[in-house]
C-alpha cells in the first residue's frame, strides 16, 4: 500500500489515476476489469481519505460513481482480515440498489477473499441468514429486512469496523431514518462511518452529526454536474396528447434505450397500456410490482430486449443500466432535484445522452423552477395544437417565460444541443 499523502484529496489537486491510489494491486485489477480507466471525481477525492479510516460525508449527484468510492476503501481496509465475520455494513434504501452494490462488490473484489451479500425484503430469509451467520464479510442491506434478521438474534456486529449510509436523502424520503437509527444504535461506536447523499437536506446534516465523528466533507458541485454531458430539451404539448407525442419520439432513430418517467404508478401502467395499443412495447417498474416482475423488467431493459422502460421515481432509484440513450419525462417532476436525479440516469459517467421533457401548460411553473435550479435555459419546442381546445388557450407558451423581476437563468453557461 502506498504511503498516505496528507495532501491527497484536496479540492485543488488534479484527479488521481487508479494507479496512484492507495489501493492494493488486486483491487486495481478488479477496477480495470470493470472497464474503469480513471476514477470519477468523487472517487478520486474519497478513496485516499477513506482508506485511512476517516469518516466521510460525500455529496455528488446520481451517476457520479459513489458506489465504488466506498466499496474500494472497504475492500482495501479489510484485505488482511480473516473470513467469517461481518466487518462492514452498507445501508441502502432499495433492494435494487442493494443488488447493484453487491454486483459491483463481486466484480471489484473478485481477486480478494472477501465476500459480500445483499440483504433485502421480498425474498426468503434463509440464504440471507447464512450470509449473516458468517458467510459474508460485507453486508449490503435495506434497513427493514436487516432489522428483521437482527431481531432473531443471530447477527453479530461486534467486529463491525465500517458503516456506510448510501443514498441517505432517499432513505429520508422513504421514511427509513428511524430504522437506520435503530440499527446504528446497536453497532460498535468505534468504527468508520461514511455517508453518501445526492443532496444534503437539514435532516441529513443533523443525522451526520449524530452518527459521524469529525467527518471530512467531500462535495461535488451538484448543479453543474447535473447539466454536464446531458442535452436537455422540452416539448410543449397538451396534456392529453403526451402519449401520441411520446410514441412518435420513441420511433425516432437513436431511441435505443429509453427510460420514461411518470409521476404515479397508475400513470405508468396506463401509459404502457396506451403505448401497446399504438404498437410500442414497454416494460414497467414501480413500487406495486413484485420483486420478480421488477427484476424481469430490469433485466429485459438491461439486455436490450425491451428498449423502453417506464418507471416512477422511487422505483427508478435503483436502476443502473449502462448506455441509457434517453430519459423522457412524460410528467414533469414537481421537485427540481427529482429532475436532476432522473436525468442523472443518462449520460452516466460522462456519456452523452438526451433528456426530453413533455411539458403541459399546468407543468410550466414547475419546469421554470427546474431551469432556475439547474442554472440553464432549456430549449422548448412548441407542439401544442393551435386549433385544439379553444376554451383552454395555450397562449402562455408564446409569452416570455420569465415574469418581470424574476431573473432568467443564464443562457450561455453550458453547451447544449438545441
Ligand atoms: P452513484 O452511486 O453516484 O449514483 P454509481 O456508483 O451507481 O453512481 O455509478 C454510476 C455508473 O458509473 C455505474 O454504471 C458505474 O459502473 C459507472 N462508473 C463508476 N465509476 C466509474 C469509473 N471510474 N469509470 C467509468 N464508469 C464508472
Ligand atoms: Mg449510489
Amino acid at each position: 500500500m502506498n504511503e498516505p499523502n496528507p495532501t491527497q484529496g484536496e479540492a485543488s489537486q488534479p484527479n488521481k489515476q487508479y494507479d496512484e491510489m492507495p489501493l492494493h494491486e488486486t483491487l486495481r485489477r478488479g477496477v480495470k476489469e470493470m472497464g474503469y480507466t480513471e476514477p470519477t471525481p468523487i472517487q478520486a477525492k474519497t478513496i485516499p481519505q477513506a482508506v485511512l479510516g476517516t469518516d466521510i460525508i460525500g455529496t455528488a449527484q446520481t451517476g457520479s460513481g459513489k458506489t465504488a468510492a466506498f466499496l474500494l476503501p472497504i475492500l482495501e481496509r479489510l484485505l488482511r482480515e480473516p473470513t467469517g465475520r461481518i466487518y462492514a455494513l452498507v445501508l441502502t434504501p432499495t433492494r435494487e440498489l442493494a443488488l447493484q452494490a453487491e454486483t459491483f462488490l463481486k466484480k471489484l473484489g473478485r481477486h480478494t477473499h472477501l465476500k459480500g451479500a445483499a440483504v433485502y425484503g421480498g425474498v426468503g430469509m434463509e440464504p440471507q441468514q447464512r450470509a449473516l451467520r458468517g458467510g459474508a464479510e460485507i453486508i449490503i442491506a435495506t434497513p427493514g429486512r436487516l432489522l428483521d434478521h437482527m431481531s432473531r438474534g443471530y447477527v453479530d456486529f461486534r467486529h463491525l469496523r465500517i458503516l456506510v449510509l448510501d443514498e441517505a436523502d432517499r432513505m429520508l424520503d422513504m421514511g427509513f431514518i428511524p430504522d437506520v437509527r435503530d440499527i446504528v444504535g446497536r453497532l460498535p461506536r468505534n468504527r468508520q462511518t461514511m455517508l453518501f447523499s445526492a443532496t444534503m437536506p437539514p435532516e441529513i446534516v443533523r443525522l451526520s452529526r449524530e452518527f459521524l465523528n469529525n467527518p471530512r466533507m467531500i462535495r461535488m458541485e451538484e448543479k453543474t454536474v447535473a447539466a454536464a454531458g446531458v442535452s436537455h430539451r422540452a416539448i410543449l404539448v397538451e396534456a392529453n396528447r403526451k402519449t401520441s407525442i411520446l410514441s412518435d419520439l420513441l420511433r425516432q432513430e437513436g431511441m435505443d434505450s429509453v427510460l420514461v418517467f411518470t409521476k404515479t404508478k397508475h400513470r405508468a401502467d396506463r401509459l404502457s397500456f396506451q403505448l401497446q395499443k399504438m404498437g410500442v412495447r414497454a416494460g414497467v417498474i414501480h413500487g406495486d410490482k413484485s420483486q420478480s416482475q421488477r427484476v424481469r423488467a430490469l433485466e429485459a431493459f438491461r439486455n436490450g430486449s425491451q428498449r423502453v422502460l417506464i418507471a416512477t421515481d422511487i422505483a427508478a432509484r435503483g436502476i443502473d443500466v449502462e448506455g441509457i440513450s434517453h430519459v423522457i419525462n412524460y410528467d414533469v417532476p414537481h421537485e427540481a432535484a427529482t429532475y436532476v436525479h432522473r436525468v442523472g440516469r443518462t449520460a452516466r459517467a460522462q456519456k452523452e445522452g438526451d433528456a426530453i421533457s413533455l411539458v403541459s401548460r399546468e407543468e410550466q411553473d414547475d419546469f421554470d423552477r427546474i431551469e432556475q435550479f439547474i442554472g440553464m435555459a432549456i430549449a422548448r419546442e412548441n407542439k401544442t395544437d393551435p386549433n385544439a381546445a379553444p376554451q383552454a388557450p395555450m397562449g402562455r407558451f408564446s409569452q416570455p417565460r420569465h415574469r418581470p423581476g424574476v431573473r432568467p437563468p443564464p443562457r450561455h453557461r453550458y453547451q447544449h444541443k438545441f
